[in-house]
């Protein structure tokens, strides 16, 4: 032995340093995080939780605390069919699997249909996490912008294994897609015989627009027994309960669920029982519903708060649309000069963190932009932030 062990694989070599320098940056004494995409800790219904984690145990032991079914607690399982399901959109058992949050539901369908150099269309800038996940499966991406006037899904998905859209509020600009968009994504996905992944963590966090119908919803089980759709549609708690408790649920066709239970068994045998069980009462408590406009009023408010000082200390350098919903402003430099990568480090010299709009390209070109992220802050945190950044900014251009 001569102490070289066989290399890493390859596609480790395939990744970026920015978001392990914001990632480390946490460690940063009074840093204002506006990076991450956090949720405020104040709004996680600890009490409740204690009481159904307690009731879990004493009441359903035996069970919670057991290996469950790969696909999952048959009885979460039935609530997220019947939660979800419509008239128009028959769902059972069999089109549900439950996992431990969405991220892991984005890793299995990367396992479940990615070989390398297959093509994903993506709706760029894209998740961060979703091109994490899908790394080692080493595919092509086809941008895709669903707010272009033109945009055309058929050119857009033809030849794609899947496509991937986050419809409401973009992580990362905290976009809305229209419903005809949606409506021609959906048909698009008939027509062509691509799967559309929709990924809906913040479908809940709608501040001043009704919500609007989810594609899987579009797409529909007309004509048939249950849904047999082309949408794959990924749900979670994160947002409206708790990150901690890792539970959420993909809604797909048969034979999709079947394939995605295969690859979970070779990645973690099952979510763990326990939270499926508390996932099991805190629905039955109409615990979201309880916990939802606690939610909304304080992130609403977080968000007026951050945009309106994004006007008084960055108007000059960047535009932005204030966004109906979600977690994030996404701010466009008005200058072709800016580079976000740069700012991301003058940033750091100056106590505030953002995301520079590089990692959310599948490319790592697009330097133009940043995600500001609003959920996690006070208000005056978020105005010191912005206060911050805007010095920064004047550090780094004049
Ligand atoms: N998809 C998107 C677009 C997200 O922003 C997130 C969380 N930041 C996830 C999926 C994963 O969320 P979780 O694993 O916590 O359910």
């Amino acid at each position: 032995m001569n102490g070289q062990q066989p290399a890493f694989a390859s596609w480790l070599d395939d990744t970026n340093e920015i978001t392990r320098m914001f990632l480390g940056a946490s460690q940063i004494p009074d840093l204002v995080n506006l990076a991450g995409g956090l949720p405020e800790s104040s709004t996680f219904p600890t009490a409740d939780l204690a009481e159904l984690a307690n009731r879990a145990i004493a009441e359903n032991g035996a069970d919670a605390l057991a290996y469950s079914p790969i696909e999952g607690n048959p009885a979460l399982r039935d609530r997220i069919a019947a939660r979800f399901g419509s008239e128009r959109l028959k769902l059972d058992r069999s089109n549900v699997l439950i996992v431990a949050g969405g991220m892991q539901g984005l890793d299995l369908v990367g396992k479940v249909l990615l070989d390398s150099g297959d093509i994903v269309a993506a709706q760029t800038p894209a998740y961060l996490g979703a091109l994490d996940a899908w790394r080692p499966r080493q595919p092509r991406y086809r941008p895709f912008f669903p707010d272009q006037p033109r945009f055309d899904p058929r050119h857009a998905f033809s030849d794609a294994k899947f496509a991937y859209t986050v419809p409401n509020f973009s992580n990362p600009t905290g976009k809305l897609v229209g419903t005809d968009v949606r409506q021609a994504m959906v048909r698009a996905a008939l027509e062509l015989g691509t799967w559309v992944l929709e990924d809906d963590p913040y479908g809940s966090l709608y501040y001043d627009h009704s919500p609007l119908n989810r594609m899987i919803d579009i797409a529909g089980s007309v004509g048939a027994d249950i849904y047999r759709g082309p949408v794959i549609y990924m749900g979670t708690f994160s947002k409206t309960i708790c990150p901690g408790l890792r539970i959420g649920w993909v809604i797909a066709r048969p034979d999709m669920i079947e394939a995605l239970t295969i690859a979970k068994q070779g990645t973690d045998l099952c979510t763990s029982g326990l939270n499926q069980q508390i996932a099991v009462d805190l629905l039955d408590a109409g615990l979201v519903e309880k916990n939802l406009p606690r939610i909304l009023s304080t992130y609403k408010e977080r968000r007026d708060v951050l945009c309106a000082a994004l006007e008084k200390y960055l108007g000059d350098h960047f535009e932005w649309e204030v966004p109906v919903g979600g977690m994030f402003v996404w701010a466009v430099a008005r200058s072709p000069d800016m580079n976000t990568d740069d700012l991301l480090k003058f940033s750091l010299d100056h106590g505030v963190c953002v995301s520079p709009s590089s990692v959310f390209d599948p490319d790592g070109a697009d330097r133009s932009g940043i995600r500001i992220n609003f959920t996690y802050n006070a208000p005056d945190r978020l105005t010191e932030g912005v206060r911050r950044l805007a010095r920064a900014v004047e550090a780094m251009t004049g």
